[in-house]
This record gives C-alpha cells, structure tokens and sequence, in this order.
C-alpha cells in the first residue's frame, strides 16, 4: 500500500506538484499526521455497516482513512481545483464519491439519495472549514437525514461553547441549540501544529449523537431558538432586561412575563447564563401560551 496523503512529505509533494497554495478563505488546513486521522476513524467507530458524508476533502487526507473502513463514503469539496488531486490521490479506492459542491447550498438529502443505497448507517465525519463550522452544524442538525452521529473537528473555543453547562463562561445560544437534540462530547484536542499550513487555534474533535429527549419539548422550535438567542443578547444584563429586549416594554408585556417567570419559580434578576436547556423550553412554551 502507498503511503498515507496525510504523510508530511506525501503532502507537500502533492502540493507542490499541483501548484496549490492553500487558500485561507476556505478554511484550507491539511492534517499532515496519519495518527490522527485514523484516531478520528476510531472515534467515529466506522466500519463496513456505514456510509460516510464527508465536508471538504481537501487533497484527500481524512477520505482516504475513512474509505479503508467503511462501505462508501460522498465527500462535498467546494475548489474545483482540488478535483484533479482528487482524482489521483483517491484513484485506489473504489467506494468514494466527490461531489464538487458548496455544503451550504447543496440538496444535501437529494445528493444522498442518489449516491448512498440506504442500506447503511449514516455518518458525517470532517475536518470542518472553521470559518462556516455553526452553519454547517446547523444545516446538518435541520436535514431531514437519518445521521447516527456526527464527528467533526472544530477549532477548540467553539467545541468548548458546544459543550459548556449552565453557568460556564462558554455558555450560550449555541450551547442550547445543540444540546436540545444532541449529546455533545469532546472525543480529543489536536494542536495546531498538526495542520499545514498551520492554523492559528488549536482544535478538538467532537462527537454529536441523539439524544434521550428532554421531559419537555418546544412547541415551536423557531420561537425556542428566538427566545435562546434574544436571553444572550446581552450576557451581562439579568434574563428579564434580555426578555424585554425581545418582546418590548409595555406595561402588558411585563405583567405577562412577571407572571410566567413566578408560575416558573424562575427569579427575574438572574443571568441567562444559569438557565438550562429545559429552563429555556418551559420559558418559550409559557410565553407563548397567551
Ligand atoms: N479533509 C482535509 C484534511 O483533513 O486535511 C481538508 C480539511 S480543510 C480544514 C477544509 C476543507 O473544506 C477544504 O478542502 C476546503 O476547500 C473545503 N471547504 C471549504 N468550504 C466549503 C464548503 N462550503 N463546502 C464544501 N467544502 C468546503
């Protein structure tokens, strides 16, 4: 077998070979180090029962490990430039697919169907481009695909937001958004020194699985993602300032919320950061009510 793309040298020969710089606008950092490639795969538990979504194959890298264990793997790369590199680097497999595609704009359940037989357990696995990471968990987390799990590498301040509980520092709208529907755990860090050209924050893998569902549901997703995110406009301000930012001062308005914080035995002057998830999910169903 070759040596792996991810190797140093393999990588600054493809490179070079192909005239290709980098381009920091796409968020184009390559992991030189097959180690953590493959202890991304492990993370990822992936074996010949899974199809594989992946964001931005680059020169190949993670494609390749990930095509060594699973059924097939569909891989979204946005620089047409990278297509031919593609072609040669990953000419030894056969179970991979290249969609030369925006992940963002792409009809993503369309694109599965027509390359994935629907046999297989669904997994994303990425090396994501940071500069889009929230948008890209987002339109994943809205497909309507079946995804087992998601294991994504992020930079790490924004794998710590994901993960914070009430009351951290890192606590927020992003926070609540993904832990309404996901486990979220912090499978390993990865120093930016294992990236070329290097990256300027460190980075961590995360693992995203369904959750066990909260004792409450939001009635309305929308307004409970409204109200999450109008609660940490202001971090520094108490939960009731933040409530009358979004739903106006009137002397109606705030009997009516007076009234749903006491039925809560939530205390106005608190700060949004303390509330929990199920906090925010009793307070958006509350407030809708009437
Ligand atoms: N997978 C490779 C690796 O691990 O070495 C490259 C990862 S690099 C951090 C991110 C990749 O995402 C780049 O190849 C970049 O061109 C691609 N990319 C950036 N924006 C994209 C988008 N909107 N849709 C699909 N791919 C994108």
């Amino acid at each position: 077998q070759e040596i792996d793309i991810a190797d140093p040298i393999r990588t600054r020969g493809i490179l070079e070979r192909y005239h290709l710089n980098a381009k920091k606008s796409l968020g184009q950092n390559f992991l030189t180090q097959p180690q953590i490639l493959k202890n991304i795969v492990s993370a990822a538990d992936i074996t010949e029962a899974d199809d594989v979504i992946e964001v931005g194959p680059g020169i190949g890298a993670l494609t390749e490990q990930l095509a060594r264990h699973a059924h097939h793997v569909l891989a979204f790369e946005i620089d047409e430039n990278l297509l031919d590199v593609l072609d040669e680097t990953l000419d030894p497999y056969d179970n991979i697919t290249v969609v030369n595609a925006d992940i963002l704009q792409v009809d993503l359940p369309k694109v599965v169907a027509e390359n994935l037989d629907g046999k297989h357990t669904l997994k994303v696995v990425a090396n994501l481009p940071y500069y889009i990471t929230t948008p890209i968990l987002k339109g994943l987390l809205q497909s309507t695909l079946q995804l087992d799990q998601i294991v994504v590498m992020m930079q790490k301040e924004v794998a710590d937001r994901l993960n914070a509980q009430p009351g951290d520092k890192e606590y927020g709208s992003l926070s609540v958004a993904i832990q309404l529907d996901m486990n979220v755990h912090v499978e390993f860090e990865v120093p930016r020194t294992a990236f070329t050209p290097q990256p300027n924050v460190d980075s961590a893998i995360v693992k995203l699985t369904q959750r066990e569902p909260w004792p409450v549901q939001p009635n309305d997703k929308d307004a409970f993602f409204k109200t999450v995110r109008g609660c940490f406009a202001h971090r520094r301000k108490t939960l009731w300032n933040n409530l009358l930012g979004i739903y106006g001062k009137t002397p109606e308005i705030k009997a009516h919320l007076t009234q749903v914080l006491e039925s809560l035995a939530i205390k106005p002057g608190i700060r949004p950061e303390r509330l929990t998830v199920v906090d925010f999910i009793r307070l958006t169903n509350a407030l809708q009510e009437n």
